[in-house]
Formats: C-alpha cells, structure tokens, sequence
C-alpha cells in the first residue's frame, strides 16, 4: 500500500517498564526532526478505542528520561481482543489520521497489533518494553535492567538482616512465564539457587541449596522463585521446606510492584533512546509488523510474528554458574 507517512501514534501498553518514557521522548523527538507529526495515544489500546489522543510536541517530553513508568499511561483491555474492539481502534487511527502507529510493550502488545495491522492493513512498529524480557530476538528489553538492578538491591538489603541461624529467605520474583529476571537477580544477589519455568527441579534444588548452605556453615540461605515456577509461588516452596525440614525457618518476601518502579538505568535509558529512534527509521524504511530488537549491541528488526511466537531459552551457562558458585 501507498502511504504517506505524515502523523504517527504512539502508545504503552500493557505492563509499565522503566524506560518507557525514554522510549516516547525518543520516538516523539526523532519524528519530529523528520518532519512527522506525534499523536500521543493514553492507556494503551483503550484509549486507542476510546480516543483519548493528544498531539505532542518536543515540549511534551521534556524531563521525563528519568522518569519511571509512562506518562502516557498503560492498561490492559479485553475489548480490544474482539473484532469489535479493534474496529473502534480502526475508527480512532481514521479520524485523527494516523497514518502508521508505534506500540511499547510486551507480547501481549504485540499480539494485538500484529492482528490489528492483518485487519486493517495498518504499518505497525514494536518497541520492546517490559520488565519480563522474555521476548524473542531481542537481547533486552525496556525495563529488564533497571527490575534486575532493584531486586538485586533488595536482596542485599534483605542479606543485612538475614543474621538468624537456619533460616531460608525466599524472595519471590515476577517474570510471567520466563525466568530471565530470576536466574539473573540471583546471580548478581548471589542467592543459593533460583527456581525458574525453565528448569523445575524445585526440592532438588532445595536440598542441595539448604545442604550445602550448611555445609559451609552459612546458617541463612537465600532462595529466589518465580511467580510462576510452581503455582502458590514463593509461598508453596516455603511450605514445601517447612514439611520436609521442620527444623528451618522460613521468610517469604514478595517483591511485587517494587521491581516495576524507579528511575530507569543508565542502560534502560540508552536503550530505550535508540530503539525509538530505530521504530521511527522503520517506518521511513517502510517497514512494518516487525519489533525493534538489541543483537550483540547492534539494533536489529525482527518480524513481530517471530518475537511473539519463538522461545528464549535461558542462557545454560548462566544455569550452571549459579550452580557453582553456591557450593
Ligand atoms: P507485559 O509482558 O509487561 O505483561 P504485555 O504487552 O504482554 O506486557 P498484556 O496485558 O498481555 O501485556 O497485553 C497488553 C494488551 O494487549 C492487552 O490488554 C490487550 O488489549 C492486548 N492483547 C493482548 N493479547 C491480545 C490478543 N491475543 N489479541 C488482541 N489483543 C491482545
């Protein structure tokens, strides 16, 4: 199809990510040096569907690098799954004629604007933004630093109280269905062993965890869980502990919400800065349906179709040295 790119939309979706706002000052400042207008889309796609646009200048954007979260806001909508909802969006990228749009989140994101962009023939560009990085072709994404970099701090804040005998600490980790946060906070935490989607050997594990823990004396073990590793969580694998050894304490912390704020990293932000110039080049490129990816520090597109559908494993040597340096 023949388009002129004239205005674009951008728009957050899904879970915030620090970095997101480096990602919508970037994508508005290198539009704007091309000559392209900047639709600001609130709350995802519900404000897609509902309207709720506002035209953004260079102004609009300043001071919110360092900045947590996203001012232009994020949510989650069922409507838009339906054929109905995403016709409203349709509707929407009519009226205040859009001409191609930009969308910053994660695999849910991009679910809906690949189907979006079939439907209604419309050039659309992902930018990676989620604290999970569990998308494929994509070293990083948006927000994967800085979560990495808070739930290390929180463990060693935790290690400074942990002085009690016997004890073992569980901290409960998010990532959806991928243990990339997990496996990496415990290797820059330096906890006895992570448990993971991605290898579920859970009382294993434990045993050589808690073993060898006492072996040499540490009294306090520290034990990271994805939420989703085992169904209750961290929760389940403390109960599971305290069944087979009565003789340990248990502490659950369960980071939560903590790990999707703060001011972005150094890396988050640089990252993000490129990547929006890169979805902007995109399009001028005539690009679509593909996602803006990091690849050996280079930055890459890689169709939307494989980000969503392929798997990241976790890196096995990453595996393997939290196994040998817990002993
Ligand atoms: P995170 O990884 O941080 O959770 P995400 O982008 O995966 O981010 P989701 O809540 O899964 O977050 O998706 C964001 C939005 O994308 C949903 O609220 C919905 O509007 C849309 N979406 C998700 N899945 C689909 C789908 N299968 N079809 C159409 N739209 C979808």
């Amino acid at each position: 199809m023949e388009y002129k790119l004239k205005t674009i939309g951008v728009l957050t979706s899904g879970g915030d990510a620090p970095g997101m706002n480096a990602a919508v000052r970037a994508v508005t400042r290198a539009a704007i040096s091309n000559g392209i207008a900047v639709k600001a889309i609130y709350r995802g796609y519900k404000g897609l569907m509902d309207g709720e646009i506002q035209t953004f200048s260079s102004e609009n954007v300043s001071g919110i690098i360092q900045r947590g979260g996203t001012i232009l806001r994020s949510a989650r909508s069922e409507e838009f799954k339906t054929a109905e909802g995403r016709k409203k969006a349709y509707e929407t990228i009519r009226k205040e004629k859009i001409d191609a749009l930009i969308v910053i989140g994660g695999d849910g994101t991009f679910t809906g604007a690949r189907t979006l962009a079939q439907e209604y023939n419309i050039p659309i560009i992902g930018i990676p933004g989620t604290i999970d990085n569990d998308l494929w072709g994509t070293d990083a994404t948006i927000g994967y630093d800085t979560a990495l970099n808070t739930i290390m701090n929180c463990v060693d804040i935790l290690r400074d109280t942990a002085t009690s005998h016997e004890r073992v600490f569980l901290v409960e980790v998010m990532g959806r269905d991928a243990g990339f946060l997990t496996l990496n906070a415990a290797l820059a935490s330096g906890a006895e062993t992570a448990i993971i989607p991605e290898r579920t050997t859970i009382m294993e594990q434990i045993e050589e965890a808690i073993g060898q823990g006492r072996r040499k004396s540490k009294g306090t073990s520290i034990v990271l869980v994805q939420e989703h590793a085992i169904e209750g969580g961290a929760q389940a694998v403390a109960k599971m502990i305290e069944k087979a050894h009565p003789e340990y304490g248990t502490r659950v912390t369960i980071l939560g919400h903590l790990q999707r704020g703060g001011s972005p990293s150094a890396f988050d932000r640089i990252l993000a800065s490129r990547m929006g110039i890169a979805a902007v080049q995109a399009l001028l490129e005539e690009q679509r349906s593909v996602m803006v990816g990091l690849q050996d520090g280079e930055i890459t597109y890689v169709p939307l179709s494989k980000a969503i559908k392929e798997k990241k494993d976790v890196k096995a040597d990453k595996w393997q040295a939290l196994q040998v340096l817990s002993i």
